[in-house]
């Protein structure tokens, strides 16, 4: 039985933590501030990766997929620990087109898709507006993806922090910037000491790069989102612009922006004014209604788009699990089990070394 000591209580630590509890080990969790206050607990929670990946598929292709195929059950055990019912809704999305030049990037989307044995097929107009009639008539065709789900992620994150504390994992919530000294982890109020260090920090990992001997090109990206209440939707709708989802609590959530801000979580005019004239042409209903909640939060972004997970080599009694970008609601479930196995020296199940957080150069 290891002492791991995780620092950030967002999605990606707390997933450690209830992972690596579960195995047996003796887990503190230190957050900064509140768990899940910052990128996590803004999510849309959609576990989507068909949609959201573009290109052909690579490493980071197959770590999204598996982890999709894995929240079923995670997802479950979550609320078996927790005794919290989040919402989970395995809905499939519809990938709309507006253009008959874009219906060849469609194509080639879904052929390479079939590859990975992705259940996916092309709807016209017409069976689009079927399954969707809140849909503007301008639509030209869609992918329809209906493995594709999506959770509420405040109610995950929760159930994730009540799950861990029913198991026996200590979480430290308030303790300001956690710091490493001599190996230890140190907050404002005490020393820790570990057998194994797991960073989580977010778009914050960035600052570690001096103390962890290792260039870390991470910086955060806004998200600016926001939510309608509106007749609801039975998939998760994207187009190039953006998506919508609608959520078991009568809302339609529509994000979202990427922009630069440094560490600015403010929702500015032209951010979610963007969205707004997108999401109306996309669901004409919306036109006479405002958005009633509008929020934003920080997505850790890395330089080539890939996460870091791994040891590193420097500090190899320290962890890296960060720079999940648009995708870390998706990738807790995988990201827990590749940490879990590294700190349990099991080999990994899959390939994992284009996410090596050693990839950039060491700092001299
Ligand atoms: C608008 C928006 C929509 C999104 N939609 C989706 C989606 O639909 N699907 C999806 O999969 N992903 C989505 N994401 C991305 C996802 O939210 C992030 O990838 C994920 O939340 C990252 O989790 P994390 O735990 O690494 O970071 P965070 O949730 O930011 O948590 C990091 C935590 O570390 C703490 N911390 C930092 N430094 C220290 C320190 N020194 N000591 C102690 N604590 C520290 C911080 O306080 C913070 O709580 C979205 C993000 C945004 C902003």
């Amino acid at each position: 039985m290891a002492r791991i000591t995780i620092i950030g209580g967002g999605v990606i630590g707390l997933s450690i933590a209830f992972e690596c509890r579960k195995r047996g080990h003796e887990i503190t969790v230190v957050e900064a501030q509140r768990c899940g206050g910052q990128a996590s607990g803004a999510a849309a929670g959609m576990l989507a990766p068909y949609s959201e990946i573009e290109e052909d598929p690579d490493d980071f292709f197959r770590l999204c997929q598996r982890s999709l195929q894995l929240f079923p059950e995670w997802q479950e055990e979550v609320k078996q620990h927790s005794e919290i019912d989040f919402e989970y809704n395995e809905s499939g999305s519809l990938y709309c087109i507006y253009h008959e030049a874009d219906r060849l990037s469609l194509e080639t989307k879904q052929a390479w898709q079939q590859k990975f044995h992705v259940k996916s097929k092309l709807l016209t107009a017409e069976e689009v507006r079927e399954k969707e009639p809140e849909l503007s008539e301008n639509v030209v065709a869609a992918l329809w993806c209906p493995e594709e789900a999506h959770i509420y992620a405040p109610g995950y994150v929760a159930a994730l922090l009540q799950a861990c504390r029913s198991l026996g994992v200590r979480v430290v919530e308030n303790a300001g910037e956690a710091k490493l000294e001599n190996g230890d982890v140190v907050t404002k109020n005490e020393r820790i000491e570990s057998d194994e260090v797991v960073l989580a920090a977010g778009a914050w990992s960035m600052y570690w790069e001096n103390e962890l001997g290792c260039t870390l090109p991470i910086f955060p990206i806004r998200g600016q989102i926001c939510a309608y209440e509106a007749p609801t939707l039975n998939h998760i709708i994207f187009t190039s612009q953006g998506y919508l989802v609608a959520k078991a609590n009568g809302s339609v959530v529509a994000g979202a922006s990427e922009d630069i801000a440094d560490f600015d979580t403010n929702v500015t005019m032209h951010g979610i004014g963007r969205l707004e004239k997108w999401s109306k042409k996309v669901m004409p209903v919306l036109e006479k209604m405002e958005p009633f909640h509008k929020w934003a939060g920080l997505r850790p972004a890395t330089q080539d788009g890939f996460p870091l997970i791994g040891r590193v080599v420097e500090k190899t009694g320290i962890i890296l699990a960060t720079g999940h970008y648009r995708n870390g609601i998706l990738l807790s479930p995988i990201t827990a089990k590749i940490v879990a196995d590294e700190i349990d020296q099991i080999p990994q199940r899959i390939e994992i070394g284009q996410f090596n957080p050693n990839r950039f150069q060491s700092i001299q």
